[in-house]
């Protein structure tokens, strides 16, 4: 299925050929098996790839939104058909489990057909003037060529979401998938090139991250970096775009937690706050970091939370019935254990997992793990780990709860779980965080936005206002005397 070697340069329409010293493994992170090859390209390429999306861009953006349209909506049925197929290639090079990985296909597919459908709405105005000799609309157009920059965690639907919205708006693009993830990246421009995208628009270039990086913050051509990835590398991006005054949509890290109020349902909020913490193996931008029970519920609410823990299945992503897949390197299972080992020096107690999970494959993976007993001045309670792990605190009342919850520099996502509804718009309404999800731990959808406050980024993906990232107001004044 997932040939010795993948062509992953992808340039005005032709996929380039592998290279001698220009190459790179891709490693199952459960087996730690190779799977295949890929080019690793650089600045040189990068530089290619923005002349070919420059030069397509008078073609694409002249086109009409429902010409566009058509090409998304056509990707989006090429993705439908070939989701388990898709899913596999995916599971294979990221190691989350089978079925998440076909629900971030069709997540991903979902952003497609959302942006095929917004491409033929990108409406303008028409500003009464105030004097009779004037007449003054605004028009929308595409921000030019776009430099798209994606993480490894969600490989396909991280692309579309960027994607979607920049090609219905008129934008071309040169991609940068994660070096760990590039497999999952050629698929979807192979479907892009299969629903018929003219050449140029979408460019593929893997590689050295510094130097594409580098060749699309030099460039005037590109005029907007799109990135979903590390605050730090976020943070870069914006001081290097500022030379330029580039535009930026910045997606980073976060640290979310989950407020369990005394009245909520405590069978589901421990299901939820499960799912919330374990996806991925815990390497989800909007997983919880941080659980706060109300005190009067937390030894009912632990209990519950422990007896479905222990009960998650630790293994390959492509067997059946495993809850949890490896973690994307040594890196991230070293991260999870320094930071259990922290809380345990200072005080905290497992209450289930604690270790690095000893199994039958080779691959970097880590027991689910809940800790108890834990204090603010513990790493894990401002760090994001990235990992299984979640620590539990009490609290008293609610502004004690609201308190905790805001007290940190990440703005991303954060949960509350009650079945009162002016509980949950008063707490809501209190959260500094730009998603809030009330008994609903799944809140990323194509239709609406997702994006951050603080240090967790700014500008939004989904709903209208994703595509508005990509589109510069034009006002045009007339006048008719
Ligand atoms: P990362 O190290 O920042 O990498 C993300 C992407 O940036 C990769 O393609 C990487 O390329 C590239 N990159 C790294 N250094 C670069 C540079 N100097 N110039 C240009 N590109 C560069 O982040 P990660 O470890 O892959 O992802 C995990 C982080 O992403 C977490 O903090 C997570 O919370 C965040 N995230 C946020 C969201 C969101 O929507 N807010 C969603 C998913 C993930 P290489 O792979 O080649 O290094």
């Amino acid at each position: 299925m997932i040939e010795k070697q993948t062509k992953s340069i992808f340039i005005n329409g032709e996929w380039r050929p592998l290279e001698d010293g220009k190459q790179t493994d891709v490693v199952n992170p459960a087996t730690l098996e190779k799977i295949s090859e890929v080019s690793y390209g650089g600045r040189q390429e990068a530089e290619e790839a923005i002349q070919a999306a420059s030069k397509a861009f008078s073609t694409w953006s002249e086109m009409s939104g429902r010409e566009r349209s058509k090409i998304l909506y056509k990707s989006y049925e090429l993705m439908m058909e070939d989701v388990d197929r898709l899913a596999a290639i995916l599971t294979t090079e990221q190691g989350k489990p089978l079925a998440e990985a076909k629900g971030e296909i069709t997540g991903a597919a979902q952003s497609l057909l959302w942006y095929a459908e917004e491409a033929s709405r990108a409406y303008g105005e028409w500003i009464p003037s105030s004097v009779s000799s004037k007449r003054m609309l605004v028009i929308p157009s595409p921000v030019g060529v776009v430099g798209a920059i994606t993480p490894w965690n969600f490989p396909t639907s991280m692309i579309t979401r960027k994607l979607g919205p920049a090609l219905a708006a008129g934008c071309t693009i040169v991609l940068k998938p994660a070096t760990v993830t590039p497999l999952s990246a050629v698929e979807v421009v192979k479907i892009f090139e299969r629903a018929g995208m003219p050449k140029g628009v979408v460019n593929l270039v893997t590689g050295n991250s510094k130097e594409i990086g580098e060749a699309m913050l030099s460039s005037n051509v590109v005029r907007m970096i799109t990135f979903t990835g590390s605050t730090n590398v976020g943070k870069y991006l914006m001081r290097e775009g500022s030379n330029q005054l580039k535009k930026l949509s910045l997606e980073l890290g976060g640290h979310a937690p989950i407020i369990v109020c005394k009245d909520a349902d405590l069978e589901k909020a421990a299901t939820l706050s499960l799912t919330s913490t374990f996806r991925n193996s815990g390497q989800t931008c909007i997983c919880a970091n941080r659980l706060y029970v109300d005190a009067s519920v937390a030894e009912e609410f632990a209990h519950i939370l422990k007896t479905k823990v222990d009960a998650l299945q630790v293994g390959s992503g492509l067997e059946e019935g495993t809850n949890l897949g490896p973690l994307i390197n040594e890196d991230a299972q070293t991260k999870v254990q320094a930071h259990v080992e922290d809380a345990v020096s200072k005080g905290a107690k497992v209450v289930s997992g604690g270790k690095k999970w000893e199994g039958t494959l080779d691959g970097y993976f880590y027991e689910p793990t809940v800790l108890s007993d834990v204090t603010d001045d513990m790493v894990v309670m401002s760090e994001e780990t990235f990992g299984p792990l979640i620590p539990i605190q009490t609290f008293s009342d609610e502004e004690e709860a609201i308190r905790k919850a805001n007290d940190s520099e990440y703005g991303l996502a954060a949960y509350v779980f009650t079945e009162k509804t002016k509980t949950a718009l008063r707490v809501s309404e209190q959260l500094d965080y730009g998603i809030i999800g009330v008994n609903d731990v799944t809140p990323s959808v194509a239709e609406a936005p997702f994006g951050g406050i603080k240090q967790s980024g700014n500008g939004k993906e989904g709903g209208h206002h994703g595509m508005e990232e990509f589109l510069e107001q034009k006002f045009i004044s007339i006048g008719i005397d």
